[in-house]
């Protein structure tokens, strides 16, 4: 069972963070895209059929080179397992003893993964899945059968909480809690067991719906933050900067407009100030003293969760402006993902549909409803995913865009 991590020693120095060996072939890359997206995928032959793993640039059983990534299921059974009590390796070593096993997958490979302490001694059935590891690259992680990492009793694995984010014992911050949305994921982190949540008013001098349900919560610490404010956001990064493991930035500004509907660039600005800005701030004053809690083990900063749109991969031109603003902030997001990754911070870019919120009040439903939002969020940060699309919106935009994003575009503007 997992323990609280001890408070850090702020006299202490600060080490550096070490990484799990990340050098991947080109292929191996393959793996780790889907792995981003909590896919299991390997290769498989288009001639014989074969599954292959590790990843080649030709199948081993008859060396065509038409090889698919595909979907599987990770049924498998443990041959045997190992518990490593010496590495060379400095990320391991920090962090032994540490559970091997070799794994006879359903479809075919035999696969070395890192095991969960829940599973039995071998033989015995596991399932296998594709995890991103500190450094972001791909591994295989052999849960218990029947399982899920959902559940809270598997989170609290120590070696699987070194793939994942699970807020159990952690501490986040959310940055709005003024729109339902902000308070949704707020209760949702405080149901997962987060020992503590600061949460971001604007406008501190204004009650807000919700403010007092917020107030109950024994978790919760409300903090005056406006992303439109440099100044503010420095000095709530300055407080507090240095305790945060997982910070959510929801701050959002949304009005539904295209170009030729409204004149002069206020609104547009206003977007832009919030959704880019706020997210480049934020990142300016945080993303430093996460960076600095790399090395801190189980009590590191670990995630930085970021609400973008469905629209940020394909202008939505009755919401013109505001896709714009969403796909800005999602090109700056992916610069912080590669700035975060040498420390261990993952980046996790949310997409959601049309959010059941009062901007979008007159587009049709299927919409996302504020507590769908914050389960998706929740699972993100619990399956340590890169990027989540909620909702039946996002879905059916994300396989069209994959399709055919210029169809997309071209339907979208009818
Ligand atoms: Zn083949």
């Amino acid at each position: 069972m997992l323990e609280r991590p001890k408070r850090k020693n702020p006299v202490l120095r600060t080490r550096l963070p070490t990484l799990p060996p990340a050098a991947r072939s080109r292929i191996a890359l393959g793996l780790t895209a889907a792995a981003a997206l909590g896919r299991f995928e390997l290769q498989q032959c288009k001639d014989c059929g074969a599954v292959q793993y590790p990843p080649r640039e030709a199948c081993q059983h008859c060396l065509s080179t038409k090889l698919i990534w595909q979907r599987q299921g990770g049924e498998g059974e443990l041959l045997s397992d190992t518990l490593l009590h010496h590495s060379n390796d400095l990320f391991f070593r920090e962090r032994l003893p540490w559970r091997l096993g070799l794994v006879k997958l359903a479809c075919g490979p035999t696969v070395v993964a890192h095991l969960h302490a829940a599973i039995a001694p071998p033989p015995t059935k596991v399932h296998v899945s594709a995890k991103l590891d500190r450094a972001g690259q791909a591994v295989l992680v052999a849960l218990p059968h029947g399982s899920t990492p959902q559940e809270s009793d598997m989170a609290q694995d120590r070696q699987l909480r070194e793939f994942t984010c699970d807020p159990k014992f952690r501490k986040a911050l959310v940055v709005d809690g003024k729109t339902s949305t902000g308070q949704a994921i707020v209760h949702a982190l405080a149901r997962a067991g987060a020992d503590l949540i600061w949460v971001g008013h604007a406008e501190p001098w204004k009650k807000f719906a919700g403010f007092d349900e917020l107030k109950a919560l024994k978790q919760v610490t409300l903090v005056p933050l406006d992303v439109t404010d440099s100044k503010n956001v420095r000095e709530v990064a300055a407080e507090i900067g240095g305790k945060v493991d997982i910070l959510v930035n929801n701050a959002e500004y949304h009005r539904a407009y295209g170009i030729g509907n409204r004149s002069g660039i206020d609104t547009a600005r206003a977007e832009m100030d919030v959704n880019y800005f706020g997210l480049l701030r934020l990142a300016q004053e945080f993303g430093p003293v996460m960076r600095a809690r790399g090395a801190d083990g189980l009590a590191s900063a670990t995630a930085w969760v970021n609400l973008l749109s469905i629209y940020a991969l394909a202008n939505f031109p009755a919401h013109g402006t505001f896709s714009a603003s969403k796909a800005a902030a999602h090109s700056l997001a992916q610069c912080l993902r590669a700035e975060m990754r040498p420390a261990g911070v993952r980046v996790i870019n949310v997409f959601p549909g049309p959010i059941d919120d009062e901007w979008n009040q007159l587009l049709p439903p299927p919409k996302v409803a504020p507590a769908a939002l914050a389960s998706a969020v929740l699972k993100a940060l619990r399956e340590g995913v890169e990027d989540a699309y909620p909702g039946d919106v996002a879905q059916e935009w994300l396989e069209r865009w994959r399709d055919n994003p210029k169809a997309l575009e071209k339907e979208l503007s009818t």
